[in-house]
Parts: C-alpha cells; sequence; structure tokens
C-alpha cells in the first residue's frame, strides 16, 4: 500500500460519521494488505506510530514539524504558524502551505506505507547532540516526497492526533470481521499482547493462533483499573468483597525472569532505573519468576505516607536518582500476580491469584487483603486507611479475572473525594494581572470515541508556584494562538474537582462543571485514561439521586 492510499481511506473516514461505517471500511481494507502493511496500516489508523509499550519516542513537537514543513514549502514558519492559527489544526494548515508550494513537480518516487513506517522509525532512533537536525532533515525528506494530502495525515501522525476519530474498539471489531475471527478472541489477545498490529497478523492465521497468545515477561500489559463506586452497592450486587486499602502512590508493574528484573509505570515506560530500591526489595521478596501489580508508596521517616507528588518525582528521574533515594524512600505494596513460573494468570480468579501471591512474596511488600460481606466490617477498613494517611480502599470482586486495560466494578475505589475527574487538557487562556505572563485557566475534555470535546475551563486551585511548573509543561505543547487563548497538544491530564455537573451548549460535549478545581496534574495517567462522555453522563444522572451520603 502506498502511504498515498492510507491518507485517501483516512479522509473517507474522515467523512464517515457512524462508528459502524467506519468499523466496515477498516475491515473491508485489511485482507488486502500484505503482513508487514497490517500491523503498520492497524498502528497508524488509529493514530499511533509505535505500539503502546514500546520504548520508542518520536521526539518531535509542533515547532520542528511546522518549521520542516515551512522548509519543503519554500516558506516562512511564521507562515505556516498563522495558518495553524486560522484553521485549528496543523494537518489542514500544511496542507495548504504546501498546495502552494513553488516547485509543483514531485522528484521522487511515492512513499510506501512501509517506508513512512521507517523513516518515522529513523526519527526516533535519532539521538545524541544532533538528533534535533537529524529529525529535521527526516521529516523534510518525507514532506518532500508527499503530496499535500499525504503531508496532511503525516503530520497528524507525527503530532499523535489523527483526528478521524477511530477509536481501539472499531479496530478490534474490524479486524474480527476482516478475518472472521470472534471480537472476544481478539480483545483476549489484545490484552496479552498490547499490540493490535500483531494481533491482526494472528487473526489473519485464525482463531487458534489468537486463543494461544499469553502474556510474557518483559512485555508490559495494560493495568486493570478501577472506577467510582460505593460500598452498598458493591455489596448489595455481589455480597462480598475482598477489601484494601487506596494506596496514594504509583503503579507499578514489576517483571521477573531468573535474576533480570525491570519495572513499568502505569502508562508502560520503563522505570527500572529510576527506582532501584524497588527492584532490590521486590527482587529479595519474590520467588520465581513472575510479573506483580502493585502500587509504590513514598515513606517518611515515620512511616505514614508522603504525598504522591513526591513518588512522581522519582519516576521523573532520570539523573541523580542515587541522590533522590536517600531523599525519599519507596516502598512497593504488591496486591496482584499476573504469571508465575511460565503459566499466566491472568483468567483465574481474584482468589486464586491471592494465593499464589502470598505463596510467592514475602508479607513485607504483600497489600494486606481481607474478604468480608457487612457493610459495617468495610467501613471500619476504611476508616482505618483514613487513618493511617492511605486514599481510601479498593473493593475487588473475588471470582474477577485480571482484564488488563479495563475499567470496571471488579475494582471499585471508595475514596472522601469521590467528586473529581481525570480530564484532557486541550487549550488555555493566558492570564491577568497577578497570572500575567502565565496561562491563567485551562480548557479540559472528556473523551468520545477517539475525539476529545469540551467540558470547562479551571483556574481556580492552582497555587502560584504550580502555575509557573504547569507554563513550563505547557509551553511546549502550543499548536496554535487565537488572540488571548491557545490551543494546546492533548498529552497532559488534570484531575479536577467539582461541585455538580449541568447540561450546557456552550462546550460540545454537551455538560459544564459547575466550580471546577485544579487537584493535581496527573503525570501517570495518558488521554487514553480521560473521562469518557458516557460515565460523565451516569455521574449527571446519578447526582440527581444522590443522598449526599460521603461515599456510602
Ligand atoms: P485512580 O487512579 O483514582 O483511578 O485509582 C486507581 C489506582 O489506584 C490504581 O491505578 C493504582 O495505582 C491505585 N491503587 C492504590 N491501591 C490499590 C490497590 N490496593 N489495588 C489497586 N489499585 C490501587
Amino acid at each position: 500500500m502506498e502511504f498515498a492510499g492510507f491518507a485517501e481511506v483516512c479522509e473517507r473516514l474522515e467523512a464517515l460519521a457512524g462508528r459502524l461505517e467506519m468499523r466496515d471500511l477498516i475491515a473491508s481494507m485489511l485482507p488486502g494488505l500484505d503482513d508487514g502493511e497490517l500491523s503498520v496500516f492497524i498502528r497508524f489508523v488509529q493514530g499511533r506510530v509505535f505500539s503502546d509499550w514500546s520504548p520508542m519516542k518520536l521526539g518531535i513537537g509542533p515547532n520542528l514539524l511546522y518549521e520542516a514543513a515551512a522548509y519543503v514549502a519554500g516558506r516562512r514558519k511564521s507562515d505556516v504558524v498563522r495558518l495553524v492559527n486560522e484553521t485549528g489544526d496543523a494537518g489542514l494548515a500544511i496542507e495548504h502551505v504546501l498546495e502552494r508550494r513553488q516547485q509543483s513537480s514531485f522528484f521522487s518516487e511515492p512513499l510506501s506505507l512501509a517506508e513512512v513506517n521507517a523513516l518515522l522509525t529513523r526519527i526516533a532512533e535519532a539521538a545524541g547532540p544532533q538528533s534535533q537536525q537529524v529529525k529535521i532533515r527526516l521529516l523534510r525528506q518525507g514532506f518532500g516526497s508527499m503530496t499535500p494530502r499525504e503531508a496532511r495525515y503525516f503530520a497528524r501522525l507525527v503530532l499523535a492526533q489523527l483526528r478521524i476519530g477511530i477509536g481501539e474498539g472499531t479496530v478490534r471489531d474490524a479486524i474480527a470481521i476482516a478475518f472472521e475471527v470472534d471480537a472476544g478472541s481478539v480483545e483476549h489477545a489484545q490484552q496479552a499482547l498490547n499490540d493490535l498490529g500483531e494481533v491482526a497478523l494472528l487473526a489473519r492465521s485464525g482463531a487458534g493462533a489468537l486463543d494461544r497468545v499469553s502474556i510474557v515477561p518483559f512485555r508490559p500489559v495494560r493495568m486493570m483499573l478501577a472506577q467510582q463506586g460505593t460500598i452498598a452497592e458493591q455489596l448489595a450486587d455481589y455480597g462480598r468483597v475482598a477489601v484494601e486499602y487506596k494506596y496514594d502512590g504509583s503503579r507499578i508493574q514489576f517483571h521477573r525472569v531468573g535474576r533480570v528484573c525491570r519495572i513499568w509505570s502505569r502508562r508502560l515506560e520503563e522505570v527500572t532505573g529510576a527506582l532501584p530500591e524497588v527492584v532490590e526489595s521486590l527482587d529479595a521478596a519474590a520467588r520465581g519468576d513472575v510479573i506483580l501489580d502493585g502500587e509504590v508508596v513514598a515513606v517518611g521517616p515515620d512511616g505514614r505516607p508522603l504525598p504522591f507528588q513526591a513518588v512522581l518525582r522519582r519516576f521523573r528521574r532520570k539523573h541523580g536518582v542515587a541522590a533522590a533515594r536517600d531523599a525519599v524512600a519507596l516502598v512497593p505494596r504488591v496486591f496482584d500476580c499476573l504469571y508465575a513460573d511460565g503459566e499466566s494468570l491472568l483468567d483465574r480468579p481474584l482468589v486464586e491469584r491471592r494465593s499464589r501471591l502470598e505463596g510467592l512474596l514475602d508479607d513485607d511488600y504483600l497489600a494486606p487483603q481481607e474478604v468480608l460481606e457487612s457493610e459495617d466490617g468495610i467501613r471500619a477498613v476504611y476508616a482505618r486507611a483514613l487513618g493511617e494517611g492511605h486514599e481510601g480502599v479498593m473493593l475487588k470482586l473475588p471470582d474477577s479475572p485480571y482484564t488488563p486495560g479495563a475499567r470496571g466494578r471488579a475494582w471499585v475505589k471508595i475514596k472522601p473525594e469521590a467528586e473529581t475527574l481525570d480530564l484532557a487538557v486541550i487549550g488555555a487562556e493566558w492570564g491577568e494581572g497577578r497570572r500575567g505572563g502565565h496561562f491563567g485557566s485551562y480548557l479540559l475534555a472528556v473523551q468520545d470515541g477517539g475525539r476529545l470535546l469540551p467540558v470547562g475551563k479551571v483556574a481556580t486551585g492552582i497555587t502560584d508556584e504550580q502555575l509557573g511548573e504547569l507554563h513550563d509543561l505547557f509551553r511546549d505543547l502550543v499548536v496554535a494562538e487565537s488572540g488571548n487563548a491557545v490551543t494546546l497538544e492533548p498529552q497532559v491530564v488534570f484531575e479536577v474537582g467539582y461541585a455538580e455537573i449541568q447540561e450546557s451548549p456552550n462546550y460540545a460535549s454537551g455538560y459544564a462543571l459547575r466550580f471546577p478545581r485544579f487537584v493535581r496534574a496527573r503525570d501517570d495517567k495518558g488521554i487514553d485514561e480521560v473521562e469518557p462522555l458516557a460515565s460523565l453522563e451516569t455521574r449527571y444522572r446519578r447526582q440527581g439521586s444522590r443522598d449526599g451520603g460521603g461515599p456510602g
């Protein structure tokens, strides 16, 4: 497949509104692709260049991209930026600027999908002091060989925003239709492999190949997630629950085979180097080859947990790890086991995974768990958890399998401040007065089938110190600027408190937040973890029937 063909499919997808039509169009493309193209097509159509767990990063911000496009078009970077501001879309802006380039004939052969993939891989691999120059040279090469329409989608791919609204579920279903396999088998294989491109290749060779897929050490799987709920509801519907403390730290997945240990963060970034004492602790405490799931907490001299930010700072650190280690002690709290001695435990019930875990990990790092049936009993654990400085409790269903990446009632979180949302930051406005020179408020969005829909702005709750920190964080993410407002590349997630959700015609989500309040930047969460519109709607409906009675 030529990259031009891919761009054409994207354009057709962009014109479709319905999920099923998109699914069918993708499904119709897949059988005709050869093996090399299939996995690339699957990733690209989702707006991803690399698989989720891949350590590869392009390392290209909007500015570098505009510079390369401007060079190829024989224009100034400021011309591109102006067009981005006019269109609100880097892809369209670059397409326009290339349409007007002086030299209209192409000297090079059209690029294939595989060649564009190879080019992007080389961009990601460029390292060292000259890496920026190398990346920009490769980008110019790419734009130089593309039609304006190809450049539109190439630019969007580079910025990881294809804007065609294709979610993972749509692609999963398309694979099932294209290769006549069960959608459930595709999903199951995806949970273990964490790369739909590879899953598609297996689907092509038949259902048997999909069913044989298993989790393997050193390829991290997505973390199982929790949703909000209440003690009463869980007990009413399920009778008994396994209760654990909800630690206020950062998630880890620990893999060990023999004496080789590696750790990944919640966003599946490898953090082995940043957390040496966690590696040492778990290496000493675990028996056999394992994959463990847990939370890393920072502990102060009095044994009480330190704020979450202290943990995050350690996760980010690449240099001076030894000094940081002296300042903040990190302790793992392990609550699940996904793999033990050659065997995947994902499909085993929680109780069984738990007993395996107890057999292979010393108590020191094991998160305590009790299976309880009474509301009073659970409330007592909850009160104790808060008293000891933890965030709350987790209620887990004893019979539930481990479902990577899924958020459901199998794991429910109970915490006092339940009314917070994780939202994508998609824009900002310059501040005035005391906030002059910084962004003073941020535009927030929920997700819906791969699109981000605004739901309000937040300014309250940001301290002066945070104002500067956030400004630094967002400065390089500005995609477009218009008057007082900027559009930001959606990369950062804010946890935001609110008093109430209201219906509102002012925002594309159809909702607005009353008294939104900044709680913290969730560096440990990716944009795909942002609150879905459907669950915002559920919260909206629920608040009408809420009795205001705390975590009940
Ligand atoms: P939240 O980040 O609010 O969606 O809550 C889910 C997160 O709580 C998980 O991703 C873990 O990082 C964290 N957590 C803390 N304690 C536990 C526990 N006992 N079981 C599962 N997750 C936990």
